[in-house]
């Protein structure tokens, strides 16, 4: 008998734009001539550095330690020799701490690298240290370090290991083609992990506007009972952890706790494709699986990036802009950055570029909040969007937060929904920074 699709209560079913970029395989692109790799790819502190100017680096290399529990190492992708250590521009326009490596072209790699392996003669613990060592990070988005979401305190009440198969912001495509093209490696990556959270089930929350996918990894999970897909009703942000989490098991869970305190991982498809090029085939997290789309790109495309490389370098192996090109997004159209310059490096959670024509860009004008109550009706944490906005505007940033500001998740829903074109979410980015600057100034007095 066919399952009840099950689906996010609230949210948006929006515009898809995946049937520009989705037909496209894989193609892998060179590395740039001047590579940059950002200490910062991750949720944490900082990557400490290895190497110092003037060093030779080799492709798979570690050049930077993590710092702490939670951190990631970074690796190069090209054999080269470092120019510089200094800050540099990244994606959202801050200025981050970066190793700088001239390519030599010559790819010389690390011994060992892409050298089968067989993680089943690892134990647990030496299969989670190899996540942390070859810097893997989820790649949906939030980089957080996969090592230390594999190992939570209560590891063995994991009932429930998601992979996060929605990739539900529009035209992004490059997770439905990793599952098309590398399900039998998800599906052992993924086996992996139910080594390390004995008692888990695994479930594939894919949404169903990706049926190839599912048709895929149903066909390498066969008849395990441990496994199975979940299908969902496509529907936006049902990609968000929170929003996953509910959608596939019902539970709620709120900003104060983790997926392990409802009993879940939530571990992204392309991760899980990480995790198997590092466990089966000894590469580090050195490539980045980008989507690049829009109809302001003269051809769309998926592409296997190496990390570092420069964005504009990716955007000509896509035959350049087109001349109205006037918008251009690193990520998802919903939570991604809009760039001011491609002169960037691609980190390890550049999931896409996106360039918009003119056509495509907002141009209506703001307005008062005619109270029409759309915001609600999408918004995924029931909150209730134009009073925060309120408060936002006034500076109360008390009530911001006794009106529940702190859970808000920064999809994007009420402000796509709001006619007014009220910039909502940018109101509740500047909310959240001012309550968790108000906290920190507390904490320090406090000490
Ligand atoms: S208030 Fe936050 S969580 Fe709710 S729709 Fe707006 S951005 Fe999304
Ligand atoms: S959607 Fe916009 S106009 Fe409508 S109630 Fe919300 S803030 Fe006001």
């Amino acid at each position: 008998m066919m399952k009840k699709k099950k689906a996010l209560k609230k949210g948006l079913r929006l515009f898809e734009g995946k049937e520009l970029s989705k037909d496209f395989p894989i193609t892998t692109i060179n590395a740039s001539s001047i590579m940059v790799y950002p200490l910062s790819m991750h949720i944490g502190a900082p990557a400490v550095p290895v190497v110092k100017p003037g060093d030779r680096v080799l492709k798979g290399q570690m050049i930077a330690k993590a710092d702490g529990l939670i951190s990631a190492p970074v690796h190069s992708s090209v054999s080269g020799t470092v120019k510089v250590i200094e800050n540099r521009k990244v994606v959202n326009g801050d200025r981050v701490m970066s190793i700088v490596v001239e390519n030599d072209g010559l790819n010389e790699e690390i011994e060992g690298m892409g050298v089968k392996s067989n993680p089943d003669e690892l134990t647990v613990e030496e299969v989670v240290q190899k996540i942390k060592d070859f810097g893997i990070v989820g790649l949906g988005g939030a980089g957080f370090p996969t090592g230390v979401k594999l190992s939570p305190k209560n590891a063995n009440e994991i009932d429930t290991i998601i992979i996060n198969g929605c990739e539900c912001e529009p035209y992004l495509t490059v997770d439905y083609r990793i599952m098309l093209e590398k399900g039998e490696q998800i599906v052992k990556a993924v086996r992996q992990i139910q080594r390390i959270l004995p008692n888990a089930k695994a479930v594939f929350g894919i949404e169903d506007n990706k049926s190839d996918s599912i048709k895929v990894i149903k066909g390498f999970i066969k008849t395990d009972d441990n496994m199975d897909i979940c299908q969902l009703k496509t529907k936006y942000p049902q990609g968000g952890e929170r929003a996953l989490i509910y959608a596939v098991t019902g539970r709620k869970i709120n900003s104060k706790m983790l997926p392990a305190d409802a009993k879940c991982i939530v571990v992204n498809s392309t991760t899980c494709y990480a995790i198997y090029s590092a466990l089966y085939e000894n590469i580090p997290l050195i490539y980045r699986y980008m989507t690049v789309t829009g109809d302001g790109v003269n051809q769309c495309n998926n592409f296997k990036v190496p990390i570092g490389s420069n964005h504009q370098d990716v955007i000509e192996k896509c035959g350049g802009l087109k001349e109205n090109a006037v918008k251009i997004i690193s990520g998802g159209p919903m939570t991604g950055f809009a760039m001011s310059t491609l002169d960037v490096p691609v980190e390890k959670t550049s999931s896409s570029i996106l360039a918009f024509e003119v056509d495509d860009v907002a141009t209506v004008n703001q307005t008062n909040c005619i109270h029409c109550g759309r915001c609600v009706a999408v918004c995924p944490t029931d909150l209730v969007p134009q009073m925060l906005a309120k408060a936002v505007k006034q500076n109360n940033y008390s009530l911001f937060e006794h009106l529940g500001g702190m859970e808000c998740v920064q999809c994007g829903c009420c402000s796509y929904a709001c006619p007014a074109r009220i910039p909502l979410t940018h109101l509740f980015n500047i909310g959240k920074a001012e309550i968790r600057h108000q906290l920190e100034q507390k904490s320090k007095e406090v000490n």
